[in-house]
């Protein structure tokens, strides 16, 4: 047999779909509908009409310069795009998401989306004897990652109104001498932990393990964990460019954590791929961070857009869960949640149905501009009437 056994059994991701039978709005991917901000499209074409000969050579392996400005864009408005103040060109954080501390560049690490990013996190801190403990209904890379590197994990089911059941989790965890992980907002959910629920979990949890926030989705109004990394040296935070950063072509993730384990993950990334950020999405990356205020605005109309199309989810007899994220998980007492996405596909939108057991009957719906909702808007009028 020409394949490894370990190749045999692996349980690939299932991204949104990409169809190409016709052109499609899609609405099932959770990507931004807005462009990236017109200066990054500037640093990218000056980039590359200026200096080609860039495009030749190796890029900054430690991708210093991008460092500096996510750490500089993270001060600037506190982990939360769209509540900062932006007066002309100045950012300030919400009050109440001022940071204790000035985030420093040797507290970030950059990968080629956090995909790949979430990937080095569990080579470095978990393996088949340092198992994790995640929300049954979470981002279902999770589940990939144990699979591909071996590592035992334990789901924990949410209770009854979607919420993390953090008491079970951290009982599970401290049973096994587990980390833990989960995204903040969690997906597909859309629901978030506050701050201090997070603290409150970090301070039972052992000090000794890892305890990994995935803040994806964070900047269209949930809570950063950022300044609990003032008090918690195990704590590692996933962000990407991916949602907020309208950046999901240009394939950026970083954490922040504590230096210390900034390093352990350069290693593991050291030991695979020396060059995951190329030379464009370098330059392409520092020019969105050094642009705030586009991104406070963009972050900002996906937010309104979101509790605008909720309200018309509710009038129409969903069931919808309040989202901080740039999607609403729905559903519909008479129309399963397959027929929804069925329905919606013929009209030439995509939006997101898993089949997964327990949440077959929903569908999740990114938020795109308000012309898109529109369209989606009339084809859900049409097959609820
Ligand atoms: N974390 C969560 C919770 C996500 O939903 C996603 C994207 N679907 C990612 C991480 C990965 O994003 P990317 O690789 O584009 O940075």
């Amino acid at each position: 047999m020409l394949i490894s056994n370990r190749v045999k059994n692996l349980n690939p991701y299932v991204p949104g779909e990409q169809p190409k039978d016709r052109d499609y709005i899609k609405l099932n991917a959770n990507e931004n509908p807005y462009a990236p901000s017109p200066k990054v499209q500037k640093a990218v074409m000056d980039f590359v009409n200026t200096r080609p000969e860039k495009l030749g050579l190796y890029p900054d392996p430690d991708s210093l310069e991008l460092h500096a400005a996510i750490a500089d864009m993270l001060n600037k408005c506190g982990g939360v795009l769209c509540r900062a103040k932006v007066s002309g060109d100045n950012v300030q954080p919400a009050d109440q998401d001022k940071l204790p501390f000035t985030v420093t560049p040797d507290m970030i690490y950059t990968g080629n989306g956090s995909d790949e990013v979430l990937s080095f996190v569990f080579y470095a801190f978990f393996d088949s004897s340092k198992h994790f403990v995640m929300p049954q209904f979470t981002y279902s890379f999770y589940p990939v990652y144990a699979g591909f590197y071996n590592i035992p994990m334990d789901q924990v089911p949410l209770k009854e109104d979607w919420t993390l059941d953090t008491d079970e989790m951290l009982k599970r965890a401290s049973k096994n001498e587990g980390g833990i992980i989960f995204a903040n907002p969690n997906a597909p959910t859309g629901l978030g932990l506050t701050r201090e629920q997070v603290r409150a979990m970090l301070k039972q949890a052992s000090a000794d393990e890892i305890f990994i926030v995935d803040e994806a989705y964070v900047d269209f109004g949930g809570e950063s964990c950022i300044s609990l990394l003032a008090e918690f040296k195990n704590l590692v935070i996933v962000r990407t460019f991916s949602k907020s950063l309208c950046g999901a072509g240009q394939r950026l993730g970083y954490i922040v954590a504590n230096p210390e384990l900034v390093n352990i993950v350069t290693t593991v990334k050291n030991s695979v791929n020396h060059f995951p950020i190329d030379a464009v999405a370098q330059v392409s990356g520092t020019a969105a961070c050094r642009d705030v205020p586009y991104y406070v605005e963009t972050s900002r109309k996906v937010a309104d857009e979101r509790d605008k199309f909720y309200n018309f989810l509710k009038d129409k007899g969903f069931y919808v869960l309040k989202s901080q994220t740039n999607f609403l998980f729905a559903k519909h007492s008479a129309i399963p949640g397959d027929e929804l996405y069925q329905k919606v596909k013929a009209q030439g939108l995509l939006i997101r149905h898993f089949a997964t057991k327990g949440i077959e009957d929903f569908v999740r719906i990114t938020i795109g501009t308000p012309e898109q909702m529109e369209m989606l808007k009339k084809v859900i009028n049409a097959v609820v009437e």
